[in-house]
């Protein structure tokens, strides 16, 4: 496997492990000499290459050429984000005594910008099929619909999207799913998952879809410092109900964000049902590489009993 890296790296390292090389100096590369190693040291303290793989200011700048929207797909978290999801707790759920947890396709545990460019943190409730096909949160019509919602107040990059529970459950969010999201496994890693976010972004407001969402910010200390606004949940049968509290959280949200670059706001409401303008497909950039173009556009996922999904191309 090392062999591999023998046209990047100078004779010296061939045969080395992947941590020697990891230790080693950046004129460990071809076409870097000892100068510029020095240099980078000087100006921002690299003596590796695992430091100059996890240098801030480089995913900085890589977070402002992907906003350029020079890459049509989300790469995936950035590597501090994947180390965190590997201690999500998926044993407590795969092994939790309800039973209302769907396990079978795995956890979902985001949609949207993980490199400290999120001004909105959307907070949902739980995966369903299309989530489940597009390793995203968000992606079907519910996401769509949100997705309108936040084109309205002209945001269409800025924001991270995550659930209160990473796997999809059986049945609505009731009094016994409540008191599982306060279970201590489930409670703390969710917060440190929404105080790394807080940290990290300038989360200028939070939108809370449905009560399972206003439910779990309640129970987030950190919340306090952020403005919460909570919608109805877009999956809602009573249409017209839905869009007067949406039109009611667009006008409280109008004052505290901004839209993002080259967007402008929409000051028209929402009528008393969804127009085809109001549901906005999900940008490219949120999906994973290779998402064929019609996932996120219309609903192609459909549960089929437990162990089954359904995917349909239009
Ligand atoms: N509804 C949610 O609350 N979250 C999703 O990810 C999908 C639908």
């Amino acid at each position: 496997m090392t062999d591999s890296f023998n046209k990047m790296l100078v004779k010296a390292m061939q045969g080395k492990s992947v941590d020697e090389m990891l230790d080693a100096s950046p004129d460990a590369f071809w076409g870097v000499s000892k100068n510029m190693a020095q240099k980078l040291d000087e100006a921002f303290q690299i003596k590796t290459l695992r430091q100059l793989a996890q240098n801030r200011f480089f995913h900085r700048a890589l977070a402002i050429l992907i906003s350029s929207g020079e890459i049509h797909y989300d790469q995936g978290p950035p590597l501090q984000w994947a180390k965190f999801f590997t201690h999500a707790p998926l044993d407590y759920y795969i092994s939790h005594p309800s039973g209302r947890f769907r396990l079978d396709f795995g956890p979902v545990y985001y949609r949207g910008r993980l490199d400290g460019t999120a001004r909105v943190l959307v907070v949902g409730q739980d995966p369903a099929a299309n989530e489940i096909l597009g390793h995203r949160i968000f992606v079907g019509r519910s996401g769509q619909r949100i997705q309108g919602f936040l084109k309205k107040l002209g945001i269409t990059r800025s924001y991270t999207m995550l659930n209160m529970f990473l796997y999809s459950v059986f049945g609505q969010v009731d009094t016994t799913l409540r008191a599982i999201a306060k279970e201590e496994t489930i409670l703390n890693y969710r917060n440190t998952y929404f105080n790394r976010l807080a940290n990290e972004n300038p989360i200028e407001a939070i939108v809370a879809v449905g009560k399972g969402a206003e439910f779990v910010l309640d129970h987030w200390p950190g919340s306090i410092n952020i403005p919460i606004v909570g919608i109805v949940h877009p999956a809602a049968p009573n249409e017209s109900m839905l869009l007067t509290s949406w039109n009611n959280a667009l006008e409280q949200l109008r004052d505290i964000v901004g839209p993002d670059d080259g967007e402008q706001p929409d000051p028209d409401p929402y009528g008393t049902t969804f127009l085809p303008k109001d549901i906005i497909p999900i940008p490219r950039y949120d999906l994973p590489f290779g998402m064929p173009d019609w996932h996120g556009d219309g609903s192609s996922g459909q549960r089929d009993g437990n162990k089954k999904i359904v995917w349909s191309a239009p």
